[in-house]
């Protein structure tokens, strides 16, 4: 539709970055269009709505950039999701697998409690290893998950399959 058409139309791609070989999703065109990053904070908004979120998880640092303006459309609380040592809080950590190495991300234990039916949004889902880390968080936190809503997916990497044991249910959405 024409929504979508708009979004695809601001994303870049940028050949050999990080490294040579890969061809990086830049979504700066896109936020610098303020039609464009509206119509995206609409959509993923209606998403956390129709899927029932109290709460809006946001990836660090571009699901970031995406979560903060949805949660307050979505008339709900923004909770960060960052990598290990930048909370100040006690928090709950979860590590995961990269392609060379672990990774570690937290949340604020206190931001996260049953009854709470999370929204996780970040900008591209790739191999899947951050959302799934995040949504142990959360069910370890003992909140519900509500489903995990991107821009983007990476078919070809097939985030979509290592996420469904830990969706468990829960919907994936790609807009
Ligand atoms: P995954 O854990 O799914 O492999 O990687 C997803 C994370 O890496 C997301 O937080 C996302 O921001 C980042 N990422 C991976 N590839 C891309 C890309 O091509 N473009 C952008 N914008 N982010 C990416």
């Amino acid at each position: 539709d024409t929504t979508r058409e708009l979004l695809l139309s601001r994303i870049r791609d940028v050949r050999d970055y990080p490294k040579p070989g890969v061809v990086f999703k830049d979504i700066t065109p896109l936020l610098a269009d303020p039609r464009a990053f509206g119509a995206l904070t609409d959509a993923l908004a209606d998403l956390c709505v129709k899927h029932g979120a109290t709460k809006v998880v946001g990836l660090e640092a571009r699901g970031f950039i995406l979560a903060a303006p949805v949660a307050i459309r979505a008339g709900l609380g923004f909770i960060p999701v960052r990598k290990a040592g930048k909370l100040p809080g006690a928090t709950l950590s979860q590590a995961y697998e990269l392609e060379y190495g672990t990774a570690e991300i937290e949340v604020h234990a206190e931001d996260l409690n049953a009854g709470d039916r999370v929204m996780v949004i970040d900008d591209v889902l790739a191999t899947g290893g951050t959302a799934e880390a995040s949504l142990e968080l959360i069910r370890r936190a003992g909140a519900e998950v509500a489903g995990v809503a991107v821009l983007m997916e990476l078919g070809f990497l097939d985030g979509r399959a290592k996420l469904q044991p830990s969706l468990a249910g829960a919907p994936l959405e790609a807009l």
